[in-house]
This record gives C-alpha cells, sequence and structure tokens, in this order.
C-alpha cells in the first residue's frame, strides 16, 4: 500500500485539508518556497494542516526542504503524533509542538515552523537579555498578525529545550491561560518562529509579516 496522502488523508465536512492532494501539495510548495527564502536550510522547518478533527498533514522528518514533494508528508494522529499508518513516513521532530497549537486553537487550520533569520536573532537576543515576550509597537505590518485594531503585539518567546516534547509542553501550558485574542505566533530563542492560520496562506503569510516585524524591530533598535 502506497503512503501517498491521497490514499490516507480523511476528508470530514469544514476540513481545512478537504482536498488531500491539494494539502499535501500546499505543504510541499510552501516547504520549497520557505526554502527558496532561507527559512528552511537543509532539512529543518516544517508545515502541516489540520485534516479533520482527529489528525494533522505534516512535513515529513529529515528530507531537504528544497526538494520536499507531496510524497513527503505524513498524516499523524492529533492526541499522540503518531503516524495514522504504520509503515508511513516519519514525522517530523517538532510535531509536538504543531499539535499542542492544534489543541490550543480549535479554529487552526494550518502551523508553519521555519528558522527566519531576523526572526531568530531577535528571540535569542531577548533571551541573551533575561527572556519575556518580544513586543512590536506601531509597525504597520502587525495589522499582518490579525491586529487590526491594535497598535502593538506581543509574541510570546519560549526556551530551545532539546527535549522537543519540554517546549510543547511549555508551549501549551502557556496558551492554556486564559488571554485575550492571543498572537497567532511564538518565538524559541536561539531556534525560530512558528506561526499559524485558518489556513496555510494565512499561516505563511503571517510568518513573513513576523519575519520583518522582527528585521524592523533590529534596524530600529531599543
Ligand atoms: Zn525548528
Amino acid at each position: 500500500m502506497t503512503a501517498h496522502p491521497v490514499d490516507v488523508v480523511s476528508t470530514a465536512p469544514n476540513d481545512a485539508a478537504a482536498d488531500p492532494y491539494d494539502a499535501a501539495v500546499g505543504l510541499s510548495a510552501t516547504a520549497r518556497a520557505l526554502y527558496d527564502r532561507g527559512w528552511m536550510p537543509g532539512t529543518s522547518g516544517n508545515i502541516s494542516i489540520r485534516s479533520g478533527a482527529d489528525a494533522v498533514l505534516i512535513t515529513a522528518s529529515g528530507l531537504g526542504k528544497g526538494r520536499l514533494t507531496s510524497a513527503d508528508t505524513v498524516l499523524v494522529r492529533a492526541d499522540t503524533g503518531a503516524p495514522v499508518r504504520p509503515g508511513s513516513l516519519r514525522p517530523s521532530a517538532e510535531t509536538c509542538i504543531h499539535l499542542a497549537v492544534y489543541r490550543a486553537f480549535p479554529a487552526v487550520g494550518a502551523v508553519v515552523h521555519a528558522h527566519p533569520p531576523y526572526a531568530t536573532a531577535l528571540a535569542s537576543r531577548r533571551s541573551r537579555a533575561g527572556g519575556g515576550p518580544v513586543r512590536f509597537t506601531d509597525l504597520e505590518l502587525i495589522k499582518g498578525m490579525g491586529r487590526s485594531y491594535l497598535d502593538s503585539i506581543e509574541i510570546p518567546l519560549f526556551a530551545n529545550w532539546r527535549e522537543v516534547p519540554r517546549i510543547a509542553a511549555e508551549v501549551g501550558e502557556h496558551f492554556a491561560r486564559p488571554a485575550t485574542d492571543p498572537a497567532p505566533a511564538l518565538l524559541i530563542a536561539h531556534h525560530g518562529a512558528t506561526t499559524w492560520g485558518a489556513d496555510l496562506a494565512e499561516a505563511s503569510d503571517r510568518l513573513e509579516c513576523l519575519e520583518t516585524l522582527c528585521q524592523l524591530a533590529l534596524l530600529i533598535g531599543d
């Protein structure tokens, strides 16, 4: 039996990945585009799309993002991160962070994680300065993060633990706390950035805006 996602993705109503072939194509095309921007060097970075109520389609582990194809994706259970079908490709090592986001935000349909340089640099500088959220004020691009009515936004910053499930646990704990309209993004010090949205286009647009916000913050200075 082939592991091609066309065969394995569920197609529940209102599914962000209602057309499973499109979902796999979208994941791989987005990965190649982010690789071309230099945000997914080598095999780094990972992208996922919610597939029905109980599963997530995510990029497979250890494959060069510049060469990714629609077959290089794997359907995993939303509760455990285990492949739905035995013999599938191995899912991204950072699948658990994606699942923490999906659990926290039921309306989220896609999650993008990459290593864009300005976001990584700003997150690392913030961590060395004592940590805490990264706050942007006044910049027009804040609107690109879904903040049309606010002039500031705070992006939570997490430590880059060697054990990825520890990062995922801290992400889950953070977003389990009641918050008014939390940002659709997080930063991991010395590592990279993760954004999410209703669909893959919104999630990747937000990553572009976050990276530029970080670039502007570094240019403007303290
Ligand atoms: Zn990463």
